[in-house]
């Protein structure tokens, strides 16, 4: 990899500054760790709440919740808050927890790989190298825009973005609009471009169920409560956090018992659509919760406004300006929003790191993704993914499987010093337990047996994606490190520890 003098060597080295990363940092710093760099591609940290700037973006797990419950926020602005908030939360959290002097912005991890020979990970950015006895991957599961390749796009004479990259620069005032997708994304944008738009088209391969969104400003009283009796927001935020894990049982052992929700979910439909013949286009036809459920109030509304139309079919390709649908309709468009997700269970960092024997993760993924308690990967000794496979939840906030996993980080930390070894590495038959285990659950999930193809699944049907259980579940699962479940790997003798 070049001269050694160009490379910085760091005890830890994380890259991601998203909740993920940011939260790995502070704990670091709370451990005692200063040794430590974090990597962001970004010119600033948030991550998601970085990118995605999109109208109407926020968060749709109430924010008492959806925070760390190391950095409460008794000012959030609403019980949902937008993104400008939730950015700006996060920017704090990096001046509250002193992490200004550790992060790297503009420094996309272009490659690391690990050497046998010193045992550190040799880690190559757009800005100079690095090596690191620890790995840290906290580049989120929802960070690489993801916009399937239609036949003519190219040719496309008018503006594409997708909603992760939104062109603020671009006026959609009185265009006509086409809006791809129906997920988390989509469902806050249409509502919110709605009003200025000329005529918007949206293509919907599934209708999502969709719940009406408790939303409302947080009053200055509640505020002031939050902040001078903390115990007031530990107590809503508790409240919240039980609620949720009272639903896992729904969708992970009895998905009949969803039924009801899909009761509450028509009704919200039928107040939002009086159209029976669009009502029917919107009616989903698989089990409640398959997908990933929706809550808003105002999509419905939306869709039912003169100029919106909704064409229940796929895109299928683009000639010129005229978008082609895959029953045969043709749709003129100025603009195509693409709110078409992410990649998630074919992680573009994958392919960048090389762990022991030269195999990538990528490769070593190639029948799915797989690893010990969602953060460790057999072959690839001291990497510790933050958000990895099986670590999603359908129906709670992803920082506190982000906390726990951070508690899992800061103990495989202590045993690994305390252990005299260099480097873990989980053995072939813990990783296996552990899978069989979790895909043994997962098979009653609504996931599975819904009636849907979500995101949520691979190319070859598995879900490698969701925690099939409660979050105390997985907090129980990740509060130690057995060393049972590792090889311990010795300092090379060519380079003892002390070099
Ligand atoms: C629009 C939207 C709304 C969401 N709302 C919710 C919600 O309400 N509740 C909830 O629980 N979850 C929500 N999520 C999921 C959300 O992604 C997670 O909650 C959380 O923000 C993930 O944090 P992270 O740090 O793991 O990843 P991210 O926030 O994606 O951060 C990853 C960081 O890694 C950086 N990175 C990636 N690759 C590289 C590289 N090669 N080199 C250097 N840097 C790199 C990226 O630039 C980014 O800054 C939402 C997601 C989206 C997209």
């Amino acid at each position: 990899m070049g001269s050694s003098a160009a490379v910085q060597h760091v005890k830890v080295a994380i890259i991601g500054s998203g909740f993920g990363g940011l939260g790995a940092a502070v704990r670091l710093r709370q451990e005692g760790e200063t040794d430590f760099v974090v990597l962001e591609r970004g010119d600033s940290v948030g991550g998601t709440w970085r990118d995605n700037s999109y109208p109407g973006c926020a968060c749709d797990v109430p924010s008492h919740l959806y925070s760390f419950s190391f950095a409460p926020n008794p000012d959030w602005p609403r019980t949902f808050s937008g993104q400008p908030e939730i950015r700006a939360y996060l920017e704090r959290v990096a001046d509250r927890f002193e992490l200004r002097g550790h992060l790297r912005f503009r420094h996309m991890v272009t490659g690391a790989r690990w050497d046998e020979e010193t045992a550190r990970w040799e880690i190559e950015t757009e800005q100079g190298r690095y090596s690191a006895q620890v790995l840290v991957a906290a580049t989120g599961p929802l960070s690489d825009p993801s916009i399937p390749d239609a036949p003519g796009i190219a040719d496309f004479p008018g503006e594409i973005f997708h909603s992760a990259q939104w062109k603020h620069d671009h006026d959609l005032a009185g265009k006509r609009v086409a809006v791809i997708g129906t997920g988390a994304s989509a469902i806050q944008i249409v509502p919110s471009i709605q009003p200025e738009v000329g005529r918007l088209t949206l293509f919907q391969r599934t209708p999502p169920w969709v719940m009406n969104r408790m939303d409302r400003d947080i009053t200055a009283a509640e505020r002031f409560l939050y902040r001078h009796v903390p115990a007031t927001q530990k107590a809503l935020r508790g409240a919240l956090w039980l609620v949720r894990e009272y639903q896992v049982g729904a969708f992970v052992k009895r998905p009949a018992l969803l039924r009801a929700a899909e009761a509450l979910a028509l009704a919200n439909l039928k107040r939002g659509v009086k159209d029976p013949a669009l009502r029917a286009k919107l009616t989903p036809d698989y089990r409640f919760g398959c997908k990933r459920v929706l809550l808003s109030n105002a999509y419905y509304p939306a869709l039912a406004q003169p100029n919106v139309d909704v064409v229940a079919a796929g895109l299928k390709e683009i000639k010129g300006s005229t978008l082609v649908a895959s029953d045969g309709t043709e749709h003129e468009a100025d603009v195509i929003v693409f709110s078409t997700g992410f990649h998630v269970t074919d992680l573009p960092v994958a392919d960048h790191i090389v762990g022991a024997g030269g195999r990538t993760l990528a490769e070593e993924w190639e029948d799915g993704m797989a690893g010990l308690r969602g953060t460790t990967v057999r072959g690839f000794p001291n990497l510790l993914l933050i958000i990895g496979p099986n670590t999603g939840l359908g129906n709670s906030s992803m920082v506190l499987m982000i906390e726990s996993q951070l508690n899992y980080l800061a103990d495989y930390l202590r045993k690994l010093d305390a252990s005299g070894a260099v480097a873990l590495d989980v053995t072939a038959s813990a990783q296996l337990r552990w899978n069989d285990e979790v895909q043994r659950r997962m098979a009653r999930t609504v996931w599975s047996t819904g009636g849907c193809r979500s995101w949520y699944l691979d190319a070859k049907g598995n879900n490698t994606t969701l925690w099939p259980g409660t979050t105390a579940h997985f907090r129980r699962e990740t509060r130690s490190v057995d060393l049972h479940e590792y090889d311990l790997i010795q300092a090379p003798v060519a380079q003892p520890v002390n070099a």
